[in-house]
């Protein structure tokens, strides 16, 4: 391991794990059944911490659905801007209910030193999210930051939703009905990429076929670990890699001594399993000591895998990593 290790480029800061939505594909089942949020404090801590990183970064808020605590939000821009720090922010534009409180919201931050809008689009979230609040905060942030600073993850979605409605959440039934189950597993898994991990596994793995472990056994994880360009900092001091939500490599609020560690190879055994051999490795160790079984239908990717693996290790062990807790109570 090098210097360049556990230095992402883009940083987001969980300001929670609750959200209004309860996406199937959430990798980091976020939804209405959490409370916690991030003390106003740690938000300083936080950003100040990253800045050990030692290389550029920029950093975005999130969650759950920041903006549904707008105090915190606006907060966390004004430390990141005060820092130095480009900062954007990650919405899913549930909030969006009509343009005198989105040009209000998106204005201030703005003012604030908001540099960037990030507006999710996907058949996951229009599950919950009408598609004209995505359209509103799309136009009002074009506005506000000019068209240049508003991405949509996913535009492409866009004209398909609307041919369902954009007055009203869209059920991911409609697919399945409308386009069959293939066609709609080909539009979920592969024109989306889904990540396996989270809940994508259990929620929308039925649509393709599983595998058993053994067909994971080359994959490593050595790359999302430890130089994942996206990593997240989460309200309970877990750094959180890559997309690799519930596992945490350490505090991030001694971020020097963290990477100290890992420089010197001080890490536990369950992220050098992952690192050096994968989630199949995982899946052995779990299986050899912890008594854990293969599920009968397989998993539809390496994250299930390590999901599920952990879901159980979370229960008969005492792992530091597998953090937040509460992730294995949400999938
Ligand atoms: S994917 Fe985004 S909008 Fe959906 S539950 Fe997760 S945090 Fe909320
Ligand atoms: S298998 Fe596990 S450790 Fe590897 S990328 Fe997926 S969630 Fe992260």
């Amino acid at each position: 391991m090098d210097a360049e290790a556990l230095c992402p480029s883009d940083l987001g800061l969980i300001l929670s794990y609750r959200c209004q939505c309860r996406c199937a594909h959430c990798i980091y089942n976020c939804g209405p059944d959490w409370r916690d949020w991030i003390a106003e404090h740690e938000i300083t801590l936080a950003l100040r911490s990253a800045l050990n990183f030692g290389s550029p970064f920029q950093v975005h808020i999130t969650g759950g659905e920041p903006f549904l605590r707008f105090d915190l939000l606006k907060r966390a821009v004004q430390v990141a801007a005060r820092l130095g720090i480009p900062v954007y922010v990650e919405t899913n534009a549930a909030w969006c209910v009509n343009e005198r409180l989105t040009e209000q919201r998106f204005s201030e931050l703005y003012r604030e030193g908001l540099q960037a809008v990030l507006i999710s689009c996907s058949p996951f979230h229009a599950a919950h999210v009408p598609l004209k609040r995505t359209l509103l905060a799309m136009r009002v942030a074009s506005e506000v930051f000019g068209a240049t600073r508003v991405m949509v993850y996913l535009p492409e979605w866009l004209k398909m939703i609307s041919t369902f409605s954009i007055d009203r959440p869209v059920s991911l039934e409609e697919y399945t009905r409308t386009y069959g189950r293939a066609e709609t597993a080909a539009l979920f898994w592969r024109r989306y990429g889904l990540i396996s991990g989270g809940r994508s596994g259990y929620r929308l793995g039925d649509l393709v076929a599983g595998h058993p472990p053994q067909y994971f056994s080359s994959a490593v994880c050595r790359y999302e670990i430890l130089y994942a360009p996206h990593s997240h900092f989460d309200l309970y001091g877990n750094f959180i890699p890559g997309f690799c939500g519930g596992l945490s490599v350490g505090n991030w609020h001694d971020l020097p001594t963290l990477k100290d560690n890992f420089l010197a190879g001080r890490y536990s055994t369950l992220i050098r399993t992952l690192i050096e051999e994968g989630p199949y490795g995982l899946y052995c160790l779990a299986c050899s000591q912890y008594g854990y079984a293969a599920r009968e239908e397989g998993y539809v990717g390496k994250c299930h895998l390590c999901v599920d693996v952990r879901r159980h290790l979370v229960e008969k062990g005492d792992f530091d990593e597998l953090k937040p807790a509460e992730f294995y109570d949400h999938i």
